[in-house]
């Protein structure tokens, strides 16, 4: 493991204690001079930037304090009925609506799907929203950046078998186009050993920006470049913020976890302030719904009350095909091309697509 490297050698614990506080006075000095200049150039961008930003932030600005006595919902559907939250009022952190081109006029798109609940479909939506996206024409790379690499097991291979994956992108900085795999779409793999990779990028200058470095390479060939990230908001998951033009949140329809929302934008709100000041939460897809349920229908509801254009209008329906699909190393559009579980997801591209653009006019 990668991260064992990085620590100092020394047979007296004594001297060992020694040696790490001379590392860290020295990391902590050139970590600071880093951010200075980092800081002067950010100044410059910020500064031509923040008349645009603040005129998407009024349109988007939602209340999330609020939500702070919202109830928390369990799988029971009782709670949810007397929902007194749905006219809360609009206040402070703002969600963002980034200011990502239109893919092909101007850009990459790179868009990390978050949200630090494990089961609400950020994988299996990476994977199927990519390739709904290259059906359509355009050039995909999905980059797993999950330790537990669903990602990449979905497309057919074996995390705890691959020898060079994101985690010696990241920490020992190798091409990123050497882990990049050719499967339904371009899939830069994820392996056991990212699990160490928060704590060896913890020690390195820039480690914000590791994944938005390693992507230079490879941007220009990338319609889209989606990332799937880990069940955290951790390093791994800032470096997927800090890359990104937008954020798509998938939420599970019968646990919504709106405290959880709010968690996922103060991060954001820090990395708009140091890190990317564009980045910011493009939608939301309600994912696993069950039309039937009255649970299911509510939840969406104080959804949409809550965060409204942000919400996008295909509901991900609870199906078990999405769960099918994996295990033949597919995604659903190629396990069941003509099932309306895979047409969701060619709704869903159309509104990533095109959502941007119409909320710009609304
Ligand atoms: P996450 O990446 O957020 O942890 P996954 O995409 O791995 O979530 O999904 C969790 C589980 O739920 C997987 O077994 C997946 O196959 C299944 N799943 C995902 N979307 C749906 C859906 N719409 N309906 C039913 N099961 C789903
Ligand atoms: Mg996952």
């Amino acid at each position: 493991m990668g991260f064992v490297r990085l620590l100092p050698r020394s047979s007296s614990r004594a001297r060992n204690r020694v040696v790490e506080a001379e590392l860290e006075a020295e990391l902590e000095a050139e970590f600071e001079a880093d951010i200075e200049g980092e800081g002067e150039l950010e100044g410059e961008l910020e500064g031509q930037l923040e008349a645009d930003v603040s005129k998407k932030r009024h349109k988007a600005r939602v209340e999330l304090t609020a939500l702070e006595d919202l109830p928390v919902f369990e799988d029971s559907p009782a709670p949810v009925v007397a929902a007194p939250v749905a006219t809360a009022p609009v206040v402070s952190a703002p969600i963002v609506v980034p200011q990502a081109p239109a893919p092909g006029v101007t850009g990459t798109r790179v868009i990390a799907f978050a949200n630090q609940k494990g089961g609400v479909a950020k994988t299996t939506t990476t994977l199927n929203l990519g390739v709904a996206f290259k059906e359509m024409g355009y050039r995909v790379l999905l980059v797993d950046l999950d330790p537990q690499g669903n990602l990449t097991m979905s497309q057919g291979l074996n995390p705890d078998t691959i020898e060079t994956s994101m985690f010696d992108v990241l920490v020992r900085k190798i091409p990123i186009s050497d882990v990049i795999e050719r499967r339904e779409v371009d899939l830069a793999v994820a392996s056991i050993d990212l699990a160490g990779a928060e704590l060896a990028l913890a020690a390195l200058i820039g480690r914000e920006r590791s994944l938005e470095k390693a992507l230079v390479e490879v941007r220009d060939r990338y319609d889209f470049i989606l990332i799937d990230t880990p069940p955290s908001l951790g390093l791994l998951t800032i470096n997927a913020f800090v890359a990104a033009t937008g954020v798509i949140v998938p939420v599970q329809c019968e646990y919504l976890a709106l405290r959880g929302l709010v968690q996922l934008e103060n991060t954001l709100a820090m990395v708009r302030e140091n890190l990317n000041p564009l980045v910011g939460v493009e939608g939301i897809v309600p994912t696993m719904y069950d039309a039937r349920t009255l649970h299911a229908r509510e939840a969406v509801e104080i959804l949409e009350e809550n965060f409204g254009d942000l919400v996008f209008k295909t509901r991900i329906r609870k199906t078990v095909r999405y769960a099918e699909a994996p295990v033949k190393g597919s995604s659903v559009l190629g396990y069941d091309p003509t099932g309306n579980a895979s047409q969701a997801y060619r709704d869903l591209a159309k509104e990533v697509l095109h959502g941007a653009e119409a909320r710009e006019h609304a």
